[in-house]
């Protein structure tokens, strides 16, 4: 029996996107959405009521991290994690896989672990520099990051991976920890999450050939493993991996879509640029059979949630919309000056909000922008006062879940390409 349903409501007449209903024990998820991150059991700066009153669907929290803290065996006592976050919504779970990449390659080669899924277009975009970025700036409120050093220092790699499964060495305390396909099935089966993710190696954009294809070949193993060992009561998702090659792409594409898995996500690397991961998804979705959801692992920017939705995704997860609110990033709208080159972020350090009476996007209709102005949101931030966390990380997140919301009309509606042109403009 299966642990989830999945149901295509309709296809997108003009693009790959679907709009689609995932039906877990734990309630519906309406699709194409994007998962918010509950890294530790907590969207950061919120509690669980919070994220039902702004209306999540359901949520992600990993493996790794809570099998150290505070331990899946005293979650699993305390009634799971549903019970223990005290929400009751689907919830996702990744397989710790990620962590060979985020504690390994990512600290070794100098790569940091979200926005260097594309190291290269980090560190080199053109002409970021000098007058244009002031002038972004004052137009904005934005500055990029200068383009001079990578952002975390070489460090020592914690994992030491071989076919049998993963050490990890805690980065808090020094101590070893093993992880291979039936321990993390174990881990997950203890949090008692509704869908699950395969054991699998995630390899850095920096892997040549030789090894992305080593790690596959180890990550198809552990796949069949996982299979083996995970708990029926929950939905497991296969994934795919390959880096940025395309044969080894589709070897893995077909691999793990003859096996029974519920979903199937999309891992690793995805190269160099949005277009390799563009060219990774050409690869890799039209392999696949359409009665399954589609999940890509890590990936949540305004611009490539269309482009992905586009081509036939479901679900995604991203930790960026709410770490993004903390460091000072508020997002906004096309109506409110939001576009692409800003990457619809205006930052509310800049001295230009000193005095600003407006809320963060004046159409955005979060608990936030009823009544707080960018000038005591500034003031907050500037002053560190925790309640900026909280109003930031609302306003992130409800901007998120309504843009979602408007993908799903639009597919809905047949005007999805229309949708795409408001926001990313052209085409
Ligand atoms: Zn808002």
């Amino acid at each position: 029996m299966s642990a989830i349903s999945f149901e295509i409501l309709k296809q997108d007449g003009e693009t790959q996107a679907r709009l689609g209903l995932i039906r877990t024990r734990h309630g519906e998820i309406e699709t194409p959405y994007l998962v918010p991150v509950a890294t530790l059991a907590s969207v950061r700066a919120l509690g669980s009521d919070d994220l039902v009153r702004l209306g999540v669907q359901c949520s992600l929290a990993n493996t790794y991290h809570l099998h150290l803290q505070p331990g899946d065996e005293l979650i699993a006592q305390l009634g799971g994690l549903h019970r223990f976050m005290d929400f009751h919504r689907p919830i996702f779970t990744d397989s710790g896989g990620f962590q060979a990449f985020s504690l390994g390659f990512a600290r070794e080669h100098n790569v940091s672990k979200i926005g260097n899924i594309f190291p290269q277009e980090v560190q080199s975009s053109p002409s970021r520099d000098g007058e244009e970025s002031e002038d972004k700036e004052k137009r904005f409120g934005y500055r990029e990051r200068r383009k001079k050093e990578p952002v975390l220092k070489k460090k020592e790699n914690l994992t030491r991976i071989s076919d049998e499964g993963i050490s990890f060495k805690s980065p808090s305390d020094g101590a070893w920890h093993f992880l291979n396909p039936e321990r993390s099935m174990k881990i997950q089966s203890n949090l008692g999450s509704d869908i699950i993710m395969a054991f699998d190696e995630c390899t850095s954009p920096l892997s040549d050939y030789d090894y992305t294809k080593k790690a596959m070949n180890r990550s198809q193993v552990w796949a069949e493993e996982s299979l083996r060992h995970h708990d029926r009561s929950q939905a497991l998702y296969g994934i795919i991996q390959g880096g940025w090659f395309e044969d080894l792409r589709r070897e893995s594409t077909e691999d793990i879509a003859s096996q029974p898995f519920e979903g199937i996500a999309i891992g690793g690397s995805l190269g160099n640029s949005k277009q390799d991961m563009h060219q990774v998804l050409d690869w890799t979705l039209p392999r696949l059979d359409e009665e399954r959801p589609r999940h890509l692992l890590g990936i949540g920017d305004i611009d490539d949630l269309l482009e992905c939705v586009a081509r036939g995704i479901d679900t995604f997860d991203c930790v960026a919309p709410t770490r993004i609110a903390r460091r000072g990033s508020l997002l906004l709208s096309p109506e409110s000056g939001g576009c692409r080159e800003n990457k619809f972020r205006l930052n509310i350090k800049s001295s230009q909000f000193k005095a600003d009476s407006r809320p963060i996007d004046p159409h955005c209709r979060c608990p936030t922008c009823q009544g707080i102005s960018r000038a005591y949101l500034r003031h907050l931030y500037v002053s560190r006062e925790l309640s900026y966390f909280r109003l930031a990380t609302i306003h992130n997140l409800y901007f998120m879940l309504r843009f979602m919301e408007e993908v799903r009309e639009s597919i809905r509606e047949g005007t999805f390409l229309r949708l795409r042109r408001k926001w990313l403009g052209g085409i």
